[in-house]
């Protein structure tokens, strides 16, 4: 079987981490006519207030339409005790060699209070980012082919600490797709019922912070584990022609000397 190709894969531990750590650059990508997939290694369950698995996966089923993706998949590895196992490494490569992405997003650094498999969820990702164009290993993959993924980015859970990211962090500017980040994370009901309301306002504050940071109306934090580089100087600055056609404008647009 040979799926669709996807541009980029976002990954997560449990249904609605991407949406809250990059659910609006995500539905950003999409807008700009990229292709994009989610994979959730767990299904996140049992969890508080949700009556069940069968509840949760639909409700993320909801979030990937608001959102926009072409598809999302949930592996079968264990809530609450994911761990960076080989078999969890290979669950994760195989569908980076199903659906061949060129960008894979997935979690950077730990999440104090909240949970370790986050953090778990991070090395699974940087491993199976590997495992995907590891040749001579075929046995393990089901027969899918090698895939290289050229890039892999990093979001972050980081709403317990002030302190900033600190290696290669950039701005993406989600002015216009915050709503969308937004009514995605309220798909989930179970999650965030009426009197959990409230969290969806921080999370909406937290992205106006991190978008102020870099001028635009709201933003999510992505992060390079490697050294960003350009040749490209000016297009780096200034955006190549394309990529200027695609700038937002009014408030969204990045300002160089805010006034404030
Ligand atoms: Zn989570």
């Amino acid at each position: 079987m040979h799926e669709p190709q996807l541009d980029v894969i976002a990954v997560g531990a449990h249904p609605d981490d991407v949406e809250i750590c990059c659910g609006g650059a995500v539905a950003k990508l999409v807008e700009q006519g990229y292709r994009v997939g989610i994979v959730d290694l767990t299904d996140g369950e049992p969890t508080p207030g949700s009556p069940g698995p069968e509840v949760r996966l639909a409700e993320a089923q909801r979030a990937a339409e608001v959102l926009g993706v072409e598809t999302r998949v949930t592996l079968e590895l264990p809530n609450r005790r994911l761990f960076d196992t080989f078999e969890a490494r290979v669950a994760l490569a195989k569908e980076f060699r199903r659906y061949r992405p060129r960008l894979v997003l997935g979690f950077g650094g730990t999440t104090p209070v909240a949970s370790p498999d986050h953090y778990q969820a991070s090395l699974i990702t940087a491993a199976a980012v590997f495992y995907s164009r590891l040749t001579g290993w075929e046995e393990h993959f089901g027969g899918l082919a090698i895939h290289a993924v050229e890039r892999h980015l990093e979001f972050f859970m980081m709403f317990r600490s002030l302190t900033p990211v600190e290696h290669g962090g950039i701005v993406i500017d989600i002015g216009d797709t915050l709503e969308k980040k937004i009514a995605a994370l309220a798909a989930y009901e179970s999650q965030y019922p009426p009197e959990r309301r409230h969290v969806l306002e921080r999370f909406r504050a937290f992205a106006r912070q991190q978008g102020m940071a870099a001028g635009f109306a709201a933003g999510e934090v992505l992060a390079s584990p490697t050294t960003w580089g350009t040749r490209d100087l000016m297009g780096l600055l200034f955006g190549t022609e394309e990529a200027k056609n695609r700038l937002p404008s009014g408030d969204n647009r990045a300002e160089p000397h805010p006034g404030y």
